[in-house]
């Protein structure tokens, strides 16, 4: 594991987050500075730089997240008026932290695309 990793560390409990859902594979966090009034990042403990180091191998990593995220969803009370999944890769994309994470946003219309 990357020492420096804010993701891992999380993952590992060495840095605070207020964790939703956690299991072998995945962990689940309120983001610190939600840009909607639901703001959840669904993160593999496995440290993975981005979505550009994926390969079919995760498929089942990836199917595991995205079934957290539905599920958090219908938790959350927004399934029903639907939410933005989002992952940004590298400088262009937007990404801040280097380590694979799932933006899981809701409680308010978004725009398309992005800006
Ligand atoms: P990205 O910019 O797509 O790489 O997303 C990184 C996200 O991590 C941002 O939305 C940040 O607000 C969030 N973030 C940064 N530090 C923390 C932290 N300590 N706990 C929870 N979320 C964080
Ligand atoms: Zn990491």
């Amino acid at each position: 594991m990357p020492t420096n990793c804010l993701f891992c560390r999380i993952a590992a409990n060495e840095q605070p987050a207020t964790r939703l859902y956690e299991d072998d594979d995945v962990i689940a966090i309120r983001d610190i500075a939600p840009r909607a009034p639901t703001h959840i990042l669904l993160i593999p403990r496995r440290h993975i730089a981005s979505a550009l180091d994926l390969t079919d191998a995760e498929g089942p990593l990836l199917g595991r997240l995205f079934a957290v995220a539905a599920d958090l969803a219908r938790s959350e009370g927004i399934a029903d008026d639907g939410y933005r999944l989002a992952s940004n890769v590298g400088r262009w994309g937007g990404q801040t932290v280097d380590h694979l994470h799932i933006h899981l946003m809701g409680g308010r219309a978004f725009e398309w695309p992005p800006g």
